[in-house]
């Protein structure tokens, strides 16, 4: 194992035949975020976001859905304005109507997407195949002859019939579009199958492949990095993987990986954490507690024989740095604290107590009602000083 200075290496990867990976990421957390159920972001919130999602490097945003409302056309358009370093989309429904909306926002290319799953033909669309593939089309030439970059998008496309997407992305080819986009939107891929998909796509197609990935078995990050893997150019996330139901590949999650598995470094990953928080914030979802790179407990470390070690060595414990993310690293005193680990958190907290204050201190941290909860710093420093008597 290689040691880093923020993260260890795998050195595992070096026996996988794997290519540089060639991506962008496509920030969906304005669009399909704002689509998880009662969640409602301000122009000032949005706007917010993408500065944060520009500031970290991400290379599109997704800034809405302008027929949804004139506000959201208002704030896509203006988020199209704000002369960021990212490239801006936004999406459209197969209708000449949605695109036309999309123009006068301004945006770099829009995501115009049609389900070709028989399921969607049957229960949504009640429509063949033919008749919306022509109907995608017509949106497909609307948007290309007013010189707007396209993304012709798959939705369901997971159950959609291989053969019929396969013969779907081709046909679109001849159109010209920048993108083809499998949305995994139920959330039915693996990595194994994610990985097999996009490359039966890339024998075929030239045009850049997109992969929009759920997280309805929670393997959407894994499986956005098989398509990576696979060939696929833009992968879509968004912050703290909120999206509709299980959500989305969340983007601290994506950007973590590739640095520390694909080295991929051009991303700011010291900005997740304070993102995170706005979206937390702004969204009024919380993430859970063990969720990876920003949850509550991401570095914290309570049992005694971790926190010895951590105390040494951080990279005993760790597998990156909370520095390298924007997060804090808190050692809990509770119920599994051994007195090594706690006399190492007595003397980072600028105390030095001798070996029978110490075993005071632990007797009382056991027999606290608080330790069920981890007991706060603020807290350890008021039985230091019991202890010491002062
Ligand atoms: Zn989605």
């Amino acid at each position: 194992m290689v040691l880093t200075k923020d993260y260890s290496l795998n050195g595992l990867m070096q026996f996988l035949d794997l290519k540089t990976l060639d991506i962008e990421i496509c920030d969906v957390t304005l669009r399909d975020g704002e689509q998880t159920p009662g969640v409602v972001f301000t122009r000032e919130e949005k706007t917010d976001i993408a500065s944060e999602l520009d500031a970290i490097g991400v290379e599109i945003i997704e800034s809405g859905f302008p027929v949804v409302s004139q506000t959201e056309k208002e704030i896509v358009k203006e988020i199209a304005s704000m002369g960021l370093n990212a490239k801006t989309c936004c999406l459209a429904r197969s209708r000449v109507s949605d695109v036309e909306a999309a123009i006068e926002c301004d945006v770099d290319f829009v995501s115009i997407f049609i389900a070709m799953s028989e399921l969607h033909l049957k229960h949504k669309y009640h429509k063949s195949y033919e008749e919306m593939f022509g109907l995608a089309m017509e949106a497909v030439q609307y948007a290309k002859d007013h010189g707007l970059g396209v993304r012709f998008a798959a939705e369901d496309g997971s159950r959609t019939d291989i053969e019929t997407l396969k013969r779907a992305f081709l046909a679109a080819e001849e159109y010209k579009v920048d993108y083809v986009s499998i949305a995994d939107t139920i959330g039915i891929l693996n990595p194994s199958t994610t990985y097999y998909l996009v490359k039966e796509i890339k024998k075929i197609v030239k045009t850049p492949v997109c992969i929009h990935c759920h997280d309805d078995m929670g393997m959407a990050t894994a499986n956005t990095l098989a398509a990576a893997e696979a060939g696929a150019k833009q992968l879509h996330t968004t912050v703290n993987g909120i999206g509709e139901r299980a959500g989305n590949a969340s983007l601290e999650e994506v950007l973590v990986a590739l640095r520390v598995q694909y080295d991929i470094d051009r991303y700011d990953t010291r900005k997740l954490t304070g993102l995170s928080k706005k979206v937390e914030r702004y969204s009024g979802i919380k993430p859970g507690v063990t969720k990876a790179v920003i949850g509550e407990h991401a570095f914290s470390h309570e049992s005694g024989i971790h926190v010895c070690a951590i105390l040494e060595e951080p990279r005993t414990y760790e597998l990156f740095s909370p520095e390298m993310v924007g997060g804090q690293r808190r050692l809990i005193v509770g119920k599994h604290t051994g007195i090594k680990a706690l006399k190492g958190i007595v003397r980072s907290m600028g105390y030095d107590l001798s070996q029978e204050a110490l075993c005071t201190l632990i007797e009382k941290v056991k027999n606290s009602a608080e330790t069920k909860y981890g007991i706060s710093s603020t807290r350890l420093e008021e039985m230091i000083k019991e202890v010491k008597g002062t």
